[in-house]
């Protein structure tokens, strides 16, 4: 059989742990027997990061403006603990931190639903993707505790030394707390054209919802940049392609959220992001099936798991017992890259492979076979749980079968 061909590489970054070791069976049974696979290969495991300082993932970054395209693993945010166990010379940043902001990239995070997994929402039938604002607000705060008789003040010092001042409150009652938090206008525009992007690239409509009833002037900036960028660029686009863009009250969007049937984009500040992606996670069953793709305001894609490197099953791997961990959304990291990559290419071959291996991934699930998170879950009669590598082998069974 040939195989698919190339003309332009991806850029692939490797990682840590069990998606270490996942990604290699991955591509050694899922991909490299079908495509003839040009790729750009970085290692961001912990080792190779700690080697050179942390470069490797400047480079892969850079890389992947330049290839417009990349795939990434798990890998290990360091915290004291990797500190001691890898012998690290410092605590490196998180790759997907360093990466995000050299992208200036907004992250979206889709489930991927099967039969036999309901969502806690029976009647969420199509994904919600969610898109958050990975910028400022309460993550970029400064907070002091407030004595009794104190008063305070926001204050802005201009560059000609005059100042702007506006009381916060008067603490003549009782000590009290304040926090200071901001954003960039330029910020906010590079998520709103990401999130209009994207929504054009998935044909999704999309959501966009703050607390500016309250919040006049902060929530309301983020609503009118949004609301003009709409009408300035993309309303024409959007009328074209079927899809809308809606505006409401966050509390307002909660409640729709959980009365749709799914199948939108929805995007929100930063806080609202991180809170709403965890309770969209566990709604539609397991971390291990959800997808994360890093889309940049200039059309630069890079995709990946939206879990960890599942620590827990790689101590089991190295002691020599059997793990099963979900490969599915490591896949569908694959599958996203190499369809885009297709698509950028206009290498139709390539972007219908990417649709086999995730029929592939789901007819395998479906047919009953799935590692153990998704067996607790599944209400399928014949459901059969198979190791790490079991899995992978029944999915590349079934791909062969199509590709
Ligand atoms: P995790 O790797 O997401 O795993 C947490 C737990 O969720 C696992 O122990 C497992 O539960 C379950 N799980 C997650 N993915 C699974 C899969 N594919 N198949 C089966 N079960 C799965 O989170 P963590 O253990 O808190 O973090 C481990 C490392 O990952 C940390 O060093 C962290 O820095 C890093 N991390 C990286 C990223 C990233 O690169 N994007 C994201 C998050 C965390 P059971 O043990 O109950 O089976
Ligand atoms: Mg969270």
């Amino acid at each position: 059989m040939a195989k698919i061909q190339m003309t332009t590489p991806l850029v692939e970054m490797d990682g840590d742990e069990m998606t270490r070791v996942i990604w290699k069976m991955l591509k050694d049974k899922l991909i490299l027997p079908f495509v003839d696979l040009k790729s750009e290969y970085y290692d961001l495991g912990l080792e190779k990061r700690n080697e050179t300082d942390d470069q490797i993932t400047i480079d892969s970054a850079e890389a992947t403006k330049k290839y417009g395209v990349a795939v990434k693993c798990a890998t290990i945010t360091p915290n004291a603990a990797r500190m001691d166990e890898y012998n690290l010379k410092e605590v490196w940043k998180s790759p997907n931190g360093t990466i995000r902001a050299i992208l200036d990239g907004t992250v979206f995070r889709a489930p991927i639903l099967v039969k036999g997994i309901t969502p806690y929402i029976p009647t969420w039938t199509k994904p919600i993707c969610i898109a958050r604002h990975a910028y400022g607000d309460v993550y970029k705060n400064t907070e002091m505790k407030v004595k009794k008789g104190c008063k305070a003040e926001l204050c802005v010092t201009a560059e000609d030394g005059s100042e702007e001042r506006s009381t916060i409150f008067d603490f003549t009652k009782s000590d009290g707390i304040i926090q200071g938090i901001h954003n960039l206008e330029s910020s906010i525009s590079s998520f709103a054209r990401a999130c209009f992007n994207y929504a054009l690239d998935q044909k999704l409509d999309i959501w966009f919802a703050t607390k500016d009833t309250i919040s006049k002037t902060y929530d309301h900036t983020f609503k009118d940049i949004f609301q003009e960028i709409f009408d300035n660029e993309y309303k024409d686009k959007f009328e074209q392609a079927g899809i809308t863009y809606f505006y409401t009250l966050i509390d307002d969007a909660v409640a729709r959220v959980i009365r749709s049937n799914g199948g939108y984009i929805w995007a929100c500040k930063n806080y609202d992001g991180d809170v709403m992606s965890d309770m969209i996670a566990t709604a539609f069953g397991s971390l291990a099936m959800m997808t994360s793709v890093l889309v940049s305001p200039d059309g630069v894609y890079e995709y990946e798991a939206a879990h960890g490197t599942v620590q827990r099953h790689y101590y089991k791997h190295l002691k020599g017992e059997e793990t099963s961990t979900n490969s599915v959304a490591t896949i569908f990291a694959w599958s996203g890259a190499l369809r885009k990559r297709g698509e950028m290419d206009g290498n139709q071959e390539l972007v219908d492979f990417a649709g086999k291996l995730e029929k592939a991934t789901i007819d395998t699930i479906e047919s009953g076979i799935m590692t153990g998170d998704l067996y607790l879950l599944s209400t399928l009669e014949n459901k059969k749980k198979v190791n790490t590598e079991e899995f992978l082998d029944a999915i590349h069974d079934k791909l062969a079968e199509i590709a």
